[in-house]
């Protein structure tokens, strides 16, 4: 391909409006450009990628027997009112009225229409399980889209879906698709971690999220350094910690007994108290949202850690959760913020487990200016809901799975997700199936996605340098980046030409900068900043001794080779990615 004729576009300059260095290398390397807020070109540079990586999760879905379908991604609003869905949905659904004032959605994801695609069409378990799964342009309106292709309001996914007699076929199927993703990623040639995520109240390890590692994902992952738990900080099971005074005589509540006034920082009273943070308690005040109902509820914890809120809202089974505001939270103490206790409040108050035989603790006296002393929560509380794992795990504690290694920190970014769907659409939408006896019964549902363009996006993420992108063999646009440096000396252009030739001849992908009149340092940068994995010079000062320049934009690492080598060697350096 030649790049005088393809439509690229670099820039200098990183925009302004570009947070992260996808965004910024994207745009800057001609592969995308902004419509509006959140909506993207994906100019012809982008789309090989993204049609590289759509055909890498076409062939491994195909292994596992998955058909490929395409389903409107104009829905009619009727489907979405089946499952529940078209009042529950928020406004990440973007709807609108066609010119009969018929109600219309764009598919931020597809279970309603894939559930009535199936019913209509399976009527006995002979036909299940079956596995369909598109590729298509979604829709969800993000109340900040941002980053460019990671979090877009218009984006290409991979949604799948699976329907099966029994929760047990539906959870071989999980695993299948499991195996799938880690298979799908490997080939990517991408770092990445299937982690334990949040499934809402079912609990379980029904979801599993993929991410790609990087310093800018946007979530907080842990992972043991000896055994295989990883999963994402909104779920990492915290281990319960023995209280580190135990020795201490246990003390009967001591109502009042600091008294700090003004002194509203948690650090500074445990100072003012002359005790270490992790004998202090701290208090929480939330609402909860539950079938309709809004109640407040309490969270007592260790000073030093921080509340959980998935865990809190999937004990409680609350369908929201957020704390409560802080004028009514004064209020029901009686006492301004600082010094706002669990004691004798009526509320249900949950407690986190590493308090489970604290004793001699201090909280908020509902008393402005003044703590108890001697708190101890099983003892104390008016409404005592329990211990429960309810705090953040950190890095750094030790695994509740093997008991052996530690947590360590990561940030990553989501890029699929497996998900155990259970009965919610198919009992709500009327997807049956006849069993073997003859008796009716709701289909089992999985769901699979992969973010395909937030994918290509995350995989510049982990691989770039201060020059510009470093693409991995399998989803790099072009192979090679063919630059042919005395453009206007007709032996020069006609070496190129040929060198080009043989190298598509030989199978590889090339783009030959064969644009006239550019100095050897632009051609050089834009072949940085565009980051194909082999960088072939062909300039007049080599054709003198006959050879070509060979560069590896990874390690930098250049060769002198021969013409006649020149595939060879191509074909040797692309070996090493
Ligand atoms: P997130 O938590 O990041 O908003 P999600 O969990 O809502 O994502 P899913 O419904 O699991 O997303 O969608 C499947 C995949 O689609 C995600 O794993 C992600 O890779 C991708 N995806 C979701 N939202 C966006 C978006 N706004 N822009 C680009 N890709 C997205
Ligand atoms: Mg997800």
């Amino acid at each position: 391909m030649k790049q005088s004729r393809f439509l690229v576009h670099t820039y200098r300059e990183t925009p302004r409006d570009a947070d992260v260095v996808s965004q910024q290398l994207m745009m800057r390397a001609g592969m995308i450009q902004r419509v509006a807020a959140g909506i993207y070109d994906y100019l012809p540079l982008a789309l090989r990628s993204i049609r590289k990586f759509e055909n890498i999760v076409r062939e491994e879905l195909a292994r596992d027997g998955c058909q490929e379908l395409l389903m409107p991604t104009v829905q009619p609003k009727e489907l979405w009112e089946e499952s529940g869905r078209w009042n529950f949905y928020g406004k990440e659904l973007l709807r609108f009225k066609d010119r009969k004032d018929t109600d219309f959605c764009l598919g931020p994801t597809h279970e309603e229409v894939v559930t009535d695609i199936v019913r209509k069409i399976i009527t006995s378990y002979k036909q299940l399980p079956i596995n369909l799964f598109q590729i298509q342009t979604k829709f969800r309106d993000e109340i900040r889209p941002r980053f460019g292709l990671m979090r877009g309001r218009e984006f290409i996914m991979k949604d799948g879906y699976s329907f099966h007699v029994d929760d047990a076929d539906a959870d071989r199927e999980y695993w299948v698709m499991f195996e799938a993703y880690k298979r799908i990623f490997s080939r990517l040639g991408v770092k990445f971690r299937p982690v334990e995520a949040d499934s809402g109240a079912i609990g379980g390890s029904f979801t599993h999220e993929f991410h790609v590692l990087a310093e800018s994902g946007e979530d907080a992952i842990l992972s043991c350094d000896s055994c295989e738990y990883t999963s994402n900080v909104e779920k990492t099971e915290a281990p319960r910690l023995p209280f580190a005074y135990a020795s201490e005589a246990e003390l009967a509540l001591q109502p009042a007994h600091f008294h700090t006034p003004g002194i509203v920082q948690m650090e500074a009273q445990a100072k003012a108290f002359k005790l270490p943070l992790d004998h202090a308690s701290k208090f929480y005040l939330y609402r909860i949202t539950k079938g309709g109902v809004t109640s407040d509820i309490g969270l007592v914890l260790r000073s030093d850690h921080e509340p959980n809120l998935v865990k809190l809202k999937n004990l409680t089974g609350a369908d929201a959760i957020e704390l409560a505001p802080l004028a009514d939270a004064e209020k029901l103490a009686g006492a301004p913020s600082g010094f706002i206790g669990p004691v004798e409040l009526d509320v249900p108050t949950y407690v986190d487990r590493s308090l489970e035989g604290a004793f001699n603790l201090t909280c908020g006296a509902n008393r402005d200016g003044y703590h108890h002393y001697g708190f101890k929560p099983g003892r104390d509380l008016t409404r005592f809901e329990g211990f429960h794992d309810l705090r953040t795990a950190n890095a750094g504690d030790v695994c509740t799975r093997c008991g052996k290694g530690h947590y360590q920190a990561f940030r990553g970014i989501e890029v699929g997700q497996v998900f155990k769907l259970g009965t919610k659409y198919s009992t709500s939408m009327n997807c049956n199936y006849l069993d073997e006896g003859g008796a009716s019964k709701p289909m089992v549902m999985g769901c699979y996605g992969i973010g395909i363009t937030r994918t290509i996006a995350a995989v510049i993420e982990q691989g770039h340098d201060a020059d510009g992108i470093i693409w991995p063999w399998p989803v790099a646009p072009f192979h090679i980046h063919l630059l042919s440096l005395d453009a206007g000396n007709p032996d020069v252009s006609a070496a190129a030409g040929r060198a080009e030739r043989e190298l598509e001849a030989a199978g590889f992908e090339v783009l030959h900068d064969d644009r006239e009149g550019l100095s050897p340092g632009v051609k050089f940068k834009d072949a940085d900043l565009l980051g194909m994995p082999i960088r072939v010079v062909v300039g007049a000062k080599g054709l003198k001794d006959g050879t070509a320049e060979v560069r590896d934009r990874r390690t930098k690492e250049m060769q002198r080779v021969k013409f006649d080598q020149l595939v060879d060697a191509v074909r040797t350096a692309g070996q090493r990615f």
